[in-house]
């Protein structure tokens, strides 16, 4: 048995704690080399499946244990490796990408936390991200919701209570469901720009843009394989409301609310009644 304290391809002992380890969400190649020492020189790995994380080690010529959790896993077993992790080197990843991302992870993370156990992050892949990164819509806010319901309604409600969110919005898909989904945007948001990003950093890689209904047809044609980030451009609205909301307090600053509303009215031809409200909202803000 190994009793020395687990040393890193660098030479150097890891320290005890957790380490959440991202991995690549297609080609290999995108392992960091920090991944890859953290991964040799741990105790153990928690992997979601040890199939497909063994892929990857095998890959990477690290021979490190691994030991199967998800967010599942009895409390006992969690308290297991937290146990471990006080005095050992724990390290988590998912079957692909950055872990607790729509991945396992956060009850062992707040678990370790809440025991004062050091917690390090080593950033890598995401599929969210470099869909974000590919599919040339404003990224300056975007909010991540993960995957979108696969029964209608409840699809249509997380679609509806996101409906006023002013920023970019980023689903998980998959290739069989992806048609109905962008049907389902099509009813709603006919005008959002919208961007499917398919089989990132595979041998397929593609991202497409349109409207909903333009892509829905695409994927009518031409189903869909794989796994698929799908984007979901601003309201349109947002850009203008921002523009009007900018005008009126450039001219707020000189006038009053009713002067101003006919400046802007005169600039942008929006309806004077309109702005006039706006610019007593924003003067009593
Ligand atoms: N933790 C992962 C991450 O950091 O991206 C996500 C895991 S989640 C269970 C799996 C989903 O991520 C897939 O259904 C797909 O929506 C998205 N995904 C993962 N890899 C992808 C890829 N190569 N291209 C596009 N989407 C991908």
């Amino acid at each position: 048995m190994n009793t020395s304290a687990p040393e890193s391809a660098l030479g150097k002992p890891l320290e005890a704690g957790l380490y959440i380890v991202a991995t690549p969400i297609g080609n290999l190649g995108d392992i960091t080399v920090r991944a890859v020492d953290v991964l040799r020189g741990c105790d153990v790995i928690a992997c979601e499946d040890t199939r497909v994380t063994g892929k990857l080690l095998k890959h990477c010529c690290v021979t490190t244990r691994m030991q199967r959790y998800d967010d599942h896993a009895s409390d006992r077993q969690r308290g297991a490796l937290i146990d471990m992790a006080r005095s050992q080197a724990v390290a988590l990843v998912s079957d692909a990408g950055t872990p607790l991302v729509s991945d396992p992870g956060y009850r062992l993370v707040k678990d370790a936390r809440d025991a004062g156990i050091a917690v390090t992050s080593l950033p890598g892949a995401c599929a969210a991200i470099t869909g974000l990164t590919l599919a040339g819509l404003p990224n300056d806010r975007f909010l991540f919701a993960g995957f979108l319901p696969v029964k209608e309604k409840a699809r249509t409600d997380v679609l509806n209570e996101l409906a006023e969110i002013e920023a970019t919005l980023v689903f998980y898909e998959t290739g069989p469901r992806i048609e109905r989904s962008l049907r389902a945007i099509a009813d709603i948001w006919p005008d959002r720009e919208v961007a499917v990003a398919r089989e990132l950093t595979k041998l397929h890689e593609e991202c497409r843009s349109g409207s909903a209904a333009q892509l829905a047809d695409h994927y009518a044609a031409n189903p869909a394989k794989g796994e698929i980030v799908l984007l979901i451009g601003p309201p349109a609205e947002t850009a203008q409301n921002h523009d009007i909301d900018a005008l009126l307090i450039g001219a707020l600053a000189d006038l009053s609310p009713s002067k101003a509303a006919g400046q802007v009215a005169r600039m942008t031809g929006e309806d004077r009644q309109t702005l006039y409200a706006r610019a007593v909202e924003l003067k009593t803000k």
